[in-house]
C-alpha cells in the first residue's frame, strides 16, 4: 500500500494535504524536505511534516516531485513549528513561512566561488613564472588575511580567469565553493570552531558569578530549566549570557540569543561578536538575501551562534545547547499578525522539548514571567546591584498640575526640567528625553467647535508634522495637508495640542541656541544605518541632547547621559489595556535605567498629572514590588493573565454592522460549547473602533485552564461567520488589547 505524505502548504489553513507517494519517491520523502505537489489546477511547494499510512480523505493525488537542494528542516525544529501552530491554532504552512526566510524557501542561496592562497602560494618565488597577470592575482591576494569572491578578484585584478585557474592548478591558490558574504565583513565562509575569546578587563563580580554557575550546570547537564535573570539596568546581564554560550560551545554545541528588534544594533552585535566569534544575525531590516546566507550557515553549522529577534527563535542551529531571551518582557516578541506566536513562549518551549536551558533577561519582568518565578516554574536569579557599584539614578517627580510654569515645548518642557537640562549641560554632561509621542502635536484641534482632524479610515486624531507641513496618521499613514479653517465650522484658529518629539526638538533648539539637539524616533530613523549613526553621534559626544521615542529607552548604554527628563509618564496609563499599568512601570523603569551608566550619577525628571499612581511609585523607587502587589489583587478578582488565560476574536468588516453580527455569530456557536469554564465577553467595539477603513468588534474569551478556552477558540474559527467579507482573527495569549 501507498504511504501518504501530510504535506503543508504555505496558506492560512490549518490542517495539511494529503499526498500518496509514488514508489518511485518512497524512501526519499521524509519529514521536512520540500516538495511539489499538486494544488487545484495548479502546482504549489510545501513542505512535508508528516509520513502516514491513512488519511479521511478518499481520493488522494500523488506527490510530484522532491525539490532538489532544498533546504530541508530538521525534525526537532520541525516539532517545535508543530507545536507552535497547534498551541496558537494558525496553519502550520504559515509557521514555516515566517520561520524560513524567503530566499532559503525559494532555494536562491547559491554558493559563490571562492578563492584563498595556499601556504606554497604565501610564501617563496612565485611559481617561477613571470607572467605579470598570475603575478598581480598573488600580489593581491597576499595581502588579504581572508579568501576573496572569485568575481572581485577578476575585477579588482582586471584579469581573465585562465590566470587564476593555472595558479590554482598549480597548487598555489585554491578555489572552493561557499555561501555569499556576510554582513558586509569579508567572511571565509570556512567553518569557524575557534572562536576568539578574548579575556575582558573584569572579573565577574559575586552574583554573576551565581548565575553564571547555576546557567553553566544545566547547560552541561542538557536540562531543561528556565532561569528569570532578574537584573537591574547595568547589572551586567549580558556578561552571564557570553559566559553561559561560551560554556555552550566549549561542549559542541550551538547557542540562540535573542533579543528586541530594536535593540539589535551594529554595536550589540559587536558586543557578542567581539568575544564568542562570527554569529549569524537573523533580523527582519536585512534583506531577506542576507538573512537567508545566515540562515543557511546555521544550518549547514558554519556558525553555531544566531542572534536574532522574535523569529530567529526558529532559527536552525543543529545540537542547541542554550536559548537567552534578552529583555524578556518585551512586547515586541509577540507577533501582531498571523501566526501570532510569542517568541519568549515559544523559546521556553524549545528548550522543554530539547532538554536545555533558557534564560529570560530583564531589568523589568512581565507579570507573567514574576508569576512563573513565584511558583516555581522558573529558577530567580538576581543580580541586584550596577557592576560600577553606581547606585541606580535619583528620581524627582514633577506633578505637572502644580508645576505648571512651563518654559516651552507647548507646555511640557517644565521649568525645573528645563533648570536641570542647563546645569548637567554646563557640567558637559548629557541629557536623553524621552516622549512617546512623535510628530510635531497629536493633534488638530478646532478652538471654536471642538473638532479634532481624523483619519477618515482609523477614527483617531491625526499627528501633525511641522516639517513634512501635514497631518498624518500613525496607523495607515494616510496623510492630509493643514487646513487653515476648520473643515466643519471655517474658524480660523486650529490649535495644536498634545505636543510630540518633534516638538520638543524645535523648542530646545530654541531654549539652547548652539547645543546640538538629535532626534530618534520612527520618522527620523528610516533605518538601521540611521538609528546606529544618530546614536553614534550621541555616543561619541557630538550631540549634547538626544530627544525619542521608545526607542531611547531601550537598551542604550550611553556612559555620558546623567540626566533623564520622561516628559509625559501618563500616556500609555490612560490606554484601555489591562497590562497599561505594568507597560508604564517597565518603560519608565527602562527609562530612568539609561541615567548614570557611566562614573558620573544620574538623575531622571519624571513629569507626570498622576504621581500617585503605583506605576510611577515602581519608577521612582526602580523595582516592581509595588506593581507586582496591586496588580496581582486586580488580575486574581478579573482572572486576568497570569491568574488566568485569555483569547481574543477580533472581526473586522467595512461595514459597521456586518462586523457585529459575525461577531455575534461566532459568539453563539461559541455558547453553544456549553464549557461553562470559559467566559465569553462581548462582542464589543474594540478600543481602536475603526482601523484602515475597517470597524472592529472583539470578543475575549477568558479562562483558568488552556484547554477549554482552545477548545472554544477553535469552534470559533470553525465557525462561518454571518457575513463572508468579515475577517476573523484569533489571538492566544493577546498581548495587544486595542
Ligand atoms: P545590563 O545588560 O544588565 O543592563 P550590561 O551587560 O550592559 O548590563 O553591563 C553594563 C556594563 O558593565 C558593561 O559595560 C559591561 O562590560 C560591564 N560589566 C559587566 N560585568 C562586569 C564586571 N563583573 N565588572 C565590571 N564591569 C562589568
Ligand atoms: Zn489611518
Amino acid at each position: 500500500m501507498n504511504r501518504i505524505a501530510r504535506v503543508a502548504l504555505p496558506i492560512p489553513l490549518r490542517e495539511p494535504f494529503d499526498y500518496r507517494i509514488p514508489d518511485s519517491l518512497a524512501d526519499q520523502v521524509r519529514p521536512g524536505v520540500q516538495v511539489r505537489v499538486p494544488f487545484g489546477p495548479s502546482k504549489r511547494i510545501g513542505w512535508v511534516v508528516e509520513i502516514t499510512d491513512h488519511s479521511p480523505h478518499p481520493k488522494l493525488r500523488e506527490l510530484d516531485a522532491i525539490i532538489p537542494d532544498s533546504a530541508e528542516i530538521q525534525p526537532d525544529l520541525l516539532k517545535l513549528l508543530e507545536w507552535t501552530a497547534d498551541y496558537y491554532l494558525c496553519g502550520i504552512g504559515e509557521v514555516i513561512e515566517s520561520a524560513v526566510p524567503k530566499a532559503v524557501r525559494n532555494r536562491k542561496v547559491r554558493s559563490v566561488r571562492w578563492v584563498r592562497i595556499t601556504s606554497e602560494g604565501a610564501s617563496g618565488d612565485p611559481s617561477g613564472s613571470s607572467a605579470s597577470a598570475r603575478q598581480k592575482v598573488l600580489e593581491h591576494l597576499r595581502q588579504q588575511d581572508h579568501p576573496v569572491p572569485l568575481r572581485k578578484l577578476i575585477e579588482s585584478c582586471a584579469v581573465s580567469d585562465s590566470p587564476v585557474k593555472t595558479l590554482a592548478r598549480r597548487g598555489l591558490i585554491e578555489i572552493f565553493d561557499a555561501l555569499p558574504a556576510q554582513f558586509g565583513t569579508p567572511e571565509s565562509g570556512e567553518t569557524l570552531a575557534e572562536n576568539s575569546w578574548i579575556t575582558p578587563p573584569f572579573e565577574p563580580n559575586p552574583e554573576q558569578v551565581v548565575a553564571i554557575d547555576a546557567i553553566s550546570e544545566t547547560v552541561e547537564k542538557k536540562q531543561y530549566r528556565t532561569f528569570l535573570l532578574h537584573g537591574v539596568t547595568g547589572s551586567g546581564k549580558t556578561e552571564v549570557y557570553i559566559r553561559a554560550v561560551q560554556q555552550a560551545l566549549d561542549q559542541g554545541l550551538g547557542a540562540l540569543v535573542l533579543v528586541p528588534e530594536i535593540a539589535l544594533t551594529p554595536q550589540a552585535i559587536e558586543r557578542f561578536t567581539e568575544r564568542l566569534g562570527t554569529v549569524a544575525v537573523l533580523h527582519s531590516m536585512l534583506p531577506d538575501s542576507e538573512r537567508a546566507v545566515h540562515y543557511e550557515r546555521l544550518r549547514r553549522g558554519e556558525v553555531r551562534i544566531a542572534l536574532g529577534a522574535r523569529s530567529a527563535v526558529f532559527a536552525p542551529v543543529p545540537d542547541l545547547g542554550i536559548i537567552i531571551v534578552d529583555e524578556s518582557h518585551e512586547t515586541s516578541y509577540k507577533q501582531e499578525n498571523s501566526p501570532r506566536y510569542h517568541a519568549r513562549d515559544v523559546a521556553v518551549m524549545r528548550a522543554h522539548q530539547l532538554g536545555i536551558p533558557c534564560v529570560l533577561g530583564s531589568a523589568t519582568p512581565s507579570m507573567e514571567s514574576l508569576e512563573n518565578a513565584k511558583t516555581g516554574r522558573y529558577q530567580k536569579i538576581i543580580l541586584s546591584e550596577r557592576t560600577n557599584g553606581r547606585p541606580l539614578a535619583t528620581i524627582e517627580v514633577i506633578d505637572r498640575r502644580i508645576e505648571k510654569k512651563s518654559v516651552g515645548g507647548g507646555g511640557l518642557l517644565s521649568q525645573r526640567l528645563i533648570e536641570r537640562i542647563r546645569e548637567t549641560l554646563d557640567r558637559d554632561e548629557q541629557v536623553l528625553l524621552f516622549l512617546n509621542r512623535r510628530g510635531f502635536a497629536r493633534n488638530l484641534h478646532c478652538l471654536n467647535c471642538g473638532h479634532d482632524l481624523r483619519c477618515h479610515q482609523c477614527d483617531i486624531p491625526l499627528t501633525y508634522h511641522k516639517s513634512k507641513s501635514r497631518s498624518q496618521c500613525n496607523y495607515c499613514g494616510e496623510y492630509k495637508p493643514i487646513p487653515d479653517q476648520c473643515p466643519e465650522c471655517h474658524f480660523h484658529g486650529m490649535q495644536q495640542r498634545s505636543p510630540g518629539t518633534e516638538r520638543i526638538e524645535e523648542s530646545l533648539v530654541q531654549l539652547f541656541p548652539g547645543v546640538q539637539v538629535d532626534r530618534l524616533d520612527r520618522d527620523t530613523v528610516t533605518s538601521a544605518k540611521r538609528m546606529a549613526a544618530i546614536l553614534q553621534r550621541f555616543k561619541e559626544g557630538q550631540t549634547q541632547i538626544l530627544v525619542g521615542t521608545q526607542m531611547v529607552a531601550k537598551g542604550h548604554d550611553i556612559p555620558g547621559v546623567t540626566l533623564v527628563g520622561v516628559l509625559d509618564a501618563d500616556i500609555a496609563l490612560g490606554l484601555p489595556d489591562f497590562r497599561s499599568a505594568e507597560r508604564t512601570a517597565q518603560l519608565l523603569c527602562q527609562v530612568a535605567g539609561r541615567a548614570g551608566r557611566g562614573d558620573r550619577p544620574g538623575r531622571v525628571v519624571l513629569q507626570t498629572m498622576q504621581p500617585e499612581h503605583y506605576a510611577l511609585g515602581c519608577a521612582s523607587r526602580q523595582n516592581l514590588d509595588q506593581l507586582l502587589v496591586e496588580e496581582t489583587a486586580i488580575r486574581k478578582l478579573l482572572r486576568y493573565p497570569p491568574h488566568g488565560h485569555l483569547a481574543r476574536i477580533l472581526c473586522e468588516d467595512e461595514d459597521e454592522h456586518k462586523a457585529q453580527e459575525s461577531a455575534r455569530t461566532l459568539a453563539e456557536a461559541m455558547k453553544e460549547c456549553g464549557l461553562d469554564s470559559v467566559k465569553i465577553l462581548g462582542p464589543a467595539p474594540a478600543p481602536l473602533e475603526r482601523l484602515r477603513g475597517r470597524f472592529r468588534q472583539h470578543l475575549l474569551l477568558k479562562s483558568d485552564h488552556r484547554g477549554p478556552l482552545r477548545q472554544v477558540a477553535s469552534t470559533a474559527l470553525k465557525t462561518k461567520p454571518r457575513w463572508a467579507s468579515t475577517r476573523i482573527t484569533l489571538d492566544i495569549d493577546p498581548q495587544n488589547l486595542l
